[in-house]
């Protein structure tokens, strides 16, 4: 790959973004990798080389609406095993907050967050669901208090 120039712009809203600024200290070992969950499932996710287009600053391909940022699980994983403290999930993370900023998050993550500030939910509660709980013996699902979820959701 030819490397034209760095976008330092970019890394420093990557840097002003909670979770961004350690992609600073990447070292490109690779140890955030081996036990990737996502890595091992899917060839176009690898976080090294997200760390490394972080550094690069290489907005289109991490912002894009083909990022592969969205193929992470945020199971932490690499949070343990990088060596320099880089945290790549929160990094990975910042890089989504950015998205959303950008209107380029996944459809299905933006629709995820709408029912949540509509309904306090991530999926809805139906009256099929409703009964199988009552079959199970669990309690009925608690209405969300979506007036205090707004106050959450305020800028
Ligand atoms: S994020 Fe950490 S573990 Fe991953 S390549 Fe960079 S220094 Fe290595
Ligand atoms: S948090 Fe994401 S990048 Fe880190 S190990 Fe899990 S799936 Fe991979």
């Amino acid at each position: 790959m030819q490397i034209k120039s760095i976008n330092y712009r970019f890394r420093e809203k990557l840097n002003s973004t909670l979770g961004g600024e350690a992609h600073n200290f990447c070292y490109q070992c690779g140890a955030c990798v081996g036990d990737c969950p996502a890595a091992m499932y899917s060839e176009d996710f690898n976080p090294r080389e997200i760390l490394l287009q972080a550094l690069l600053g290489n907005e289109d391909a991490l912002t894009g609406e083909d990022s592969p940022i969205w193929n992470c699980t945020n199971c932490y994983t690499c949070y343990e095993r990088c060596p320099q403290a880089v945290r790549p999930v929160e990094v990975i993370i910042a890089l989504k907050n950015i998205c959303f900023e950008k209107v380029t998050s996944v459809p299905e993550v933006r629709e995820l967050v709408n029912s949540v500030k509509a309904t306090g939910r991530t999926v809805k509660i139906t009256s099929l669901s409703d009964r199988r709980r009552k079959e199970l013996g669990l309690k009925e699902v608690k209405i969300v208090p979506i007036e205090e979820l707004e106050k959450l959701f305020e800028p």
